[in-house]
């Protein structure tokens, strides 16, 4: 497991979807501890531009809803710490 978060590099615990620009396509963004959105905000798609989550687990963009068709492997996010 080598995901690591993508704003510190720490280990990951969870993995949401971020579009890639207009191409209709979606790449795994991870965040540790510290920068996990939601495990509601996880499961949407998040915009490009999203920077992913501040302080508080809230995100930079208005993530839509229609994630279903996207399979949501969230293997690290077993391990949410405690007050989740
Ligand atoms: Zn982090
Ligand atoms: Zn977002």
């Amino acid at each position: 497991m080598s995901a690591a978060c993508g704003t510190c590099g720490a280990a990951a615990v969870v993995q949401w979807r971020r579009a890639k620009g207009n191409t209709g396509d979606t790449e795994p963004v991870f965040g540790c501890a510290d920068h996990a959105l939601t495990p509601d905000l996880a499961s949407q798609l998040h915009e490009a531009s999203c920077k992913g989550p501040g302080k508080g687990g809230s995100c930079s963009c208005t993530p839509r809803s229609d994630a279903d068709r996207f399979d949501t492997p969230r293997g690290p996010a077993r391990r949410l710490p405690p007050g989740w």
